[in-house]
C-alpha cells in the first residue's frame, strides 16, 4: 500500500497554522484518522498533541526520516477538536486552504495582551502633603495627581491620566520618590453590565407554548433544524429563551446569533434580565482583548450563553446544546472573506458534529430555509399572532405612476401626507423608510414602471459609465435607451433620492415637525445608532427617516405610521433574489407600525404595484409570495431549487482577467460535456471594479451541491497548475 502522509499542526496559535508538519499515517490507523482528528505525535524528544488538517500521498522529505503518528484520540470531546473538524468541513465545502478556515474558527488565538489595571495609592497622606509643598512651579502635574488622590485614594492610573493632564512617567516618578504606590492586577474584561439579579420569565402565550412543545418533540425525535416563522412582534425571542433555558438545565451551552445591527441595548438587556451573568456578548465594537476574554470565559465555563453576530458561531463551548439563528434571512450571515461561509449552513454542520440543536427564526424566512421546510429537510413551526393587543397595521399600496400622471412630482404621495398629518396630530410617531438596497444604476420608467431586464436571465440590466446596459449574470449588453419601450414615455432612467432630500421635503411640508435622520452620515462614530434610536425612543422626535438600518429589531410602541418610499427599488437589483429582498424589506418595515396598543398604518409607495413581491408583502401573505417566487427560481434553475456557485475572478489587469476567465469558461465546458452545470458568464461583477481591481464572475448551477464542490476542486487544481492565472485572484462563493 502506498504511504499516506498527514499534515499535523502541533501548536494551535495563529503563527503555527501555516507550518504543518508531515507524519506517516500507520496502516492500522487509516480508518480512524480524518481531517480534524486529534493525534499524539513525536515532536523533538516528547510526544505532543496535534491536529490533522490534511493528507497527501507524497512527501518532499526523506521517507526514512519521517516519523509516524503514535496514536489517534477518539471520544475526546474538546471544543477545540470540534472546531477544527468544522474548519476541515468549511475548507472542503467552501474552498480555500485549511489555514484560512482555522483562522476563522479560532479567531482569537493570537496572543492578546492581558488587560492590566493599575491603581494608585498614596503611601501616606501627611508625607504627600509635605512633598506637595516643596514642589516647584513646573511640577504642576504632580500636584494635580496628589490633590486628586487626597480627595479620593486608589484612583486608577487611567483615570488620573485622563483627568489630571498627567502621564504614566509622572506617576512612576511619584512612585520612585515613595509618595505613591502602584498596584497592578490583571483585569478580566467583562462586557455585560449588571446581571446580579434576574427577573422571572414572562408567562408564555398559548401559541408560544405550543411552539416550544413542538420543538421539544422534534429534538426528542429526528432533531432536524427548526424554523420558527413568526410575524414581527409575535415573541420569538421569548421562545428562544425558553429553549435556551432547557439546554442550560441539561448542563449544556447555547449560542444565539443575531445580526449585528439588531444587537442593541434592548436585546442585551432582555438576555441579562433573564439569564444574568451566564450571558456574554460579542460585537464588532469590542476590542480584540475584550473578545478574547469572552471566548476564554466560554471555554472555562464561566458563561453558558453567547450572543453575537456571525463570528459568535465559533464560541468554544465544550458542551454545545443549541444554536439559535435569529433573523435567519439576513445577508450579514454570509461571510465576504475566504472561506466564504454561510453561518446558517455552518451552524447546522457544527450542530451535527457536536450533537446540538439548531433553531432559526424570522418574520420573513429566506427562500432557502422555507424550501427546506417544505421538502421536510427542516422542521417548521409558526407564530401567527402578535403579542398582546398589537395587531398588524393596515397597509395601503400607492401607485406612484398615478401620482406622476396627476402631476404630483413630490417624493410623497397624497395618501402618505394625509396619514402623516393624522399621526402628527395625535402626537404619535412616524418612520419613513427609504429603500436603497440594490440601487446600482438600473433603468426604470416613471410613467409605466417598466424595468429593462436581461432577456436571458430575467434580472435587471445595469447602466455602466460608458452608457451600455449590462447583465451581471451572463454578460449580455445593449445600448442605452432614452424612450420607454413599453409606453414611449421619456421619463425613463435611474431613480435615486437620498435621505437628506427626504428630510428637506418634510421640513417644507411640516415645518414644525421634529425630524431625525439615520444613515451612514449621521451614525458615524461608536454610538451613532444607539444615540439616534435612543432620542427617537424617548419621543424627542416625531419623524425618523432612514435606510434599511431603521427597520430591524427596534420596538417603538408610539409609531403608528410607516412610509415605505420607493418600495420597488430593490426589485430592480441586478440579482435573482431581488423579489425576496423586496418582500423582506417591505414586511419588516410594515412590521414597525403599531407595536403598541394603537393600530398602525403602512403606506407603500411603488412604481410596480402589481408585482407579487409588493402585493404579497402588503397583504402579509408569505405562502402566496413563496409559490410565485419558487416557480421563478425553478424555471431559471436558481437556488434554492438548485445550487449556484460563483467563480469570482479579480485582477488589476483588465485584459489579463478577461483572458483568464475566458479560459476558465472553456475548461468548464470541457469538463462539463453534457452541459449539466449550466454555466453562465463570464460577466462583470455587479461592482465591476474595486480599488483598481477588475472583477468578473462565472456562475455554475446544479441541483445538488456535490457536483459543484467537485467542479470547484477541479477548477482549483486547474488554476494551481496553470501559470497563466498568476496575477488573477480566483475565489469561490456558494452563497450567491
Ligand atoms: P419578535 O422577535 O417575534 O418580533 P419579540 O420577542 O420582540 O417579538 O416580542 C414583542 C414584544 O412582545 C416584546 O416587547 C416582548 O417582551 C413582548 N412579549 C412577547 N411574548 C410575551 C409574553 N408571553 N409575555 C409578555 N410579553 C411578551
Ligand atoms: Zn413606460
Ligand atoms: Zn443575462
Amino acid at each position: 500500500m502506498q504511504t499516506l502522509y498527514a499534515d499535523v499542526i502541533v501548536d494551535i496559535t495563529a503563527d503555527a497554522l501555516d507550518r504543518p508538519f508531515s507524519y506517516i499515517v500507520p496502516e492500522s490507523m487509516r480508518e480512524n484518522v480524518v481531517a480534524g482528528s486529534q493525534v499524539m505525535v513525536p515532536f523533538g524528544n516528547r510526544l505532543v498533541r496535534g491536529y490533522v488538517i490534511g493528507f497527501h500521498d507524497s512527501c518532499d522529505y526523506d521517507p526514512a526520516k519521517m516519523k509516524e503518528i503514535s496514536s489517534v484520540m477518539t471520544g475526546e470531546d474538546t471544543a477545540e477538536a470540534h472546531l477544527i473538524a468544522l474548519a476541515a468541513w468549511m475548507s472542503h465545502y467552501y474552498g480555500g486552504v485549511m489555514a484560512q478556515s482555522l483562522r476563522t474558527v479560532l479567531p482569537v488565538k493570537r496572543r492578546v495582551n492581558a488587560s492590566l489595571e493599575r491603581k494608585v495609592y498614596l503611601s501616606s497622606q501627611t508625607e504627600a502633603r509635605a512633598y506637595r509643598e516643596k514642589l516647584n512651579k513646573r511640577q504642576e502635574a504632580r500636584k494635580r495627581v496628589i490633590d486628586a488622590l487626597l480627595k479620593q485614594d486608589g484612583r486608577t492610573a487611567a483615570w488620573l491620566i485622563e483627568n489630571c493632564q498627567t502621564n504614566m512617567q509622572i506617576i512612576r516618578g511619584l512612585e520612585k520618590d515613595g509618595i505613591v504606590c502602584v498596584l497592578t492586577s490583571e483585569r478580566f474584561r467583562t462586557v455585560v453590565e449588571g446581571g446580579s439579579e434576574t427577573v422571572p420569565p414572562d408567562k408564555l402565550t398559548q401559541e408560544q407554548t405550543l411552539a416550544v412543545r413542538h420543538i421539544r418533540m422534534e429534538w426528542a425525535g429526528k432533531n432536524r433544524p427548526v424554523l420558527i416563522s413568526g410575524v414581527t412582534g409575535s415573541g420569538k425571542t421569548l421562545v428562544y429563551m425558553e429553549l435556551i433555558a432547557d439546554v442550560l438545565a441539561a448542563g449544556k451551552q447555547a449560542i444565539m446569533l443575531i445580526p449585528e445591527i439588531a444587537l442593541t441595548r434592548q436585546t442585551v438587556e432582555r438576555f441579562v434580565r433573564r439569564f444574568g451573568k451566564k450571558v456574554s456578548f460579542l460585537h464588532s465594537r469590542l476590542s480584540d482583548g475584550e473578545k478574547y476574554d469572552q471566548m476564554r470565559a466560554a471555554r472555562s465555563g464561566d458563561i453558558s450563553i453567547m450572543v453575537g453576530p456571525r463570528s459568535a458561531l465559533f464560541t468554544p463551548f465544550a458542551k454545545l446544546g443549541l444554536i439559535v439563528i435569529d433573523e435567519e434571512h439576513e445577508d450579514s450571515y454570509r461571510s465576504e472573506m475566504v472561506p466564504r461561509y454561510h453561518a446558517r449552513e455552518t451552524a447546522i454542520e457544527r450542530a451535527r458534529i457536536e450533537g446540538a440543536h439548531v433553531v432559526m427564526g424570522s418574520a420573513t424566512p429566506s427562500l432557502h430555509t422555507t424550501y427546506r421546510v417544505w421538502t421536510e429537510e427542516y422542521a417548521g413551526v409558526s407564530l401567527r399572532n402578535r403579542f398582546g393587543n398589537a395587531v398588524l397595521p393596515e397597509t395601503v399600496i400607492v401607485d406612484m405612476r398615478e401620482e406622476t400622471a396627476r402631476g404630483n412630482r413630490s417624493i410623497f404621495s397624497e395618501e402618505l401626507i394625509r396619514r402623516m398629518q393624522e399621526s402628527l396630530g395625535n402626537r404619535e410617531q412616524i418612520m419613513l423608510f427609504l429603500n436603497r438596497r440594490g440601487y446600482s444604476g438600473n433603468v426604470t420608467c416613471r410613467s409605466c414602471g417598466y424595468v429593462v431586464k436581461c432577456p436571458h436571465c430575467d434580472v435587471s440590466l445595469t447602466r455602466h459609465v460608458n452608457g451600455r446596459l449590462v447583465c451581471h449574470y451572463c454578460g449580455y449588453e445593449r445600448a442605452d435607451i432614452t424612450e420607454c419601450p413599453s409606453c414611449h414615455s421619456s421619463y425613463i432612467g435611474g431613480i435615486s433620492i437620498g435621505t437628506e432630500k427626504v428630510e428637506e421635503e418634510i421640513l417644507k411640508r411640516f415645518p414644525t415637525a421634529r425630524v431625525l435622520r439615520m444613515d451612514s452620515d449621521t451614525t458615524r462614530g461608536k454610538e451613532g445608532h444607539t444615540r439616534i434610536l435612543g432620542l427617537f425612543d424617548r419621543g424627542e422626535a416625531d419623524i425618523l427617516i432612514g435606510t434599511q438600518m431603521i427597520v430591524k429589531g427596534h420596538d417603538f410602541p408610539n409609531v403608528t405610521c410607516v412610509g415605505v418610499l420607493m418600495a420597488d427599488l430593490s426589485l430592480n437589483a441586478s440579482d435573482y433574489r431581488a423579489g425576496e429582498k423586496t418582500y423582506q424589506l417591505i414586511t419588516q418595515a410594515v412590521g414597525r407600525a403599531g407595536r403598541g396598543d394603537k393600530r398602525g398604518c403602512a403606506v407603500i409607495q411603488t412604481y410596480q404595484p402589481d408585482h407579487y413581491a409588493v402585493k404579497c408583502a402588503a397583504a402579509q401573505k408569505y405562502s402566496s409570495f413563496y409559490k410565485e417566487e419558487i416557480a421563478y427560481r425553478k424555471l431559471m434553475k436558481y437556488p434554492p431549487t438548485g445550487f449556484l456557485l460563483a467563480v469570482l475572478g479579480s485582477s488589476e489587469d483588465e485584459m489579463h482577467l478577461a483572458k483568464g476567465m475566458h479560459f476558465l469558461r472553456k475548461y468548464i465546458d470541457r469538463i462539463d460535456r453534457g452541459n449539466i452545470l449550466s454555466a453562465i458568464g463570464p460577466a462583470p461583477q455587479s461592482i465591476g471594479k474595486i480599488r483598481d481591481r477588475y472583477r468578473q464572475v462565472i456562475y455554475l448551477r446544479y441541483p445538488s451541491p456535490e457536483n459543484l464542490v467537485r467542479a470547484k476542486d477541479l477548477l482549483e487544481e486547474y488554476i494551481r497548475i496553470n501559470s497563466g492565472f498568476a496575477g488573477i485572484r480566483i475565489e469561490f462563493d456558494f452563497n450567491t
